[in-house]
């Protein structure tokens, strides 16, 4: 699969699917085969946001990326204001401009979110999805895929053959990455961590929670509600939105 049609593909950062099912990279076989978990263990931290690094550049070249001074940068630098430093985490946050509804997150503290999703979301619905980003890197979660996918297929021997030091990956490479670590379905309970990570997040910063619910529920409208498009790990959103709202109060 081409690299644009890769990025095409949405909302798997947010738990949602909206244009079908993506091939989802299957964690459990890849737990599976993988010759062993300490490989994974060895890649340092430093070495794992090397590779987000790249991955990130890669994608920002891919993406037409809003320029500060624009609305949607100016909006973005509003809504994340002191979050760069934010939990123990360093956060860079850009918008890709697209019609696209979605948004991401990457272990090394890097967030895109898309154009599209702002147009349809409040600032409170907006600062819902990024407090769920921040909880997916908080949590880990695109670190452990990381980990697995340069431990496993085709990656592990370019990874291997560099040793300690982080391999310089080219473009096809990268593209593979993309489609492990950040195009393939959070699971379940990651999405509920994420969620309950941005819960806290708006009412810390004394936010509108229900903006969480609401976030959802528009997402929900957009998938058609629960229909076959859905990822079968994924809780459907008016779920998410009926378990998010249960925390108001
Ligand atoms: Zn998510």
């Amino acid at each position: 699969m081409e690299r644009r049609e890769l990025l095409k593909h949405c909302l798997l950062a947010l738990g949602v699917s909206i244009a079908g099912p993506v091939s989802a990279f299957d964690l459990d076989r890849a737990l599976g085969a993988a010759k062993s978990l300490t490989d994974a263990a060895t890649i340092s931290d430093q070495d794992l946001n090397a590779y987000f690094s790249q991955m990130a550049k890669e994608t920002d070249q891919q993406n037409k990326v809003a320029p500060p001074g624009s609305s949607y940068g100016k909006r973005l630098t509003a809504l994340t204001q002191g979050l760069s430093s934010h939990d123990g985490l360093k956060l860079n946050f850009k918008v890709y401009q697209t019609s696209e509804v979605n948004a991401f997150a990457m272990g090394d503290g890097t967030v895109r979110v898309y154009s599209g999703l702002m147009d349809m979301m409040s600032d409170d619905e907006v600062r819902y999805v990024i407090g769920h980003e921040i909880g997916h890197i908080k949590a880990g979660h695109s670190k452990k895929r990381m980990q697995m996918a340069l431990t496993t297929g085709g990656l592990r021997d370019a990874v291997a053959a560099t040793g300690s030091k982080a391999a310089a990956l080219t473009d096809s490479q990268l593209g593979e990455l993309f489609q492990k670590v950040i195009l393939a379905q959070h699971s379940q309970s990651n999405e509920n961590e994420a969620d309950d990570y941005a819960m806290a997040f708006l009412k810390n910063k004394k936010y509108d929670p229900k903006a969480a619910v609401s976030a959802l529920e528009k997402l929900d409208k957009l998938s058609g509600g629960g229909s076959a498009s859905w990822l079968s790990t994924h809780p459907a959103p008016a779920e998410r939105a009926q378990r998010m709202r249960s925390q108001i109060g």
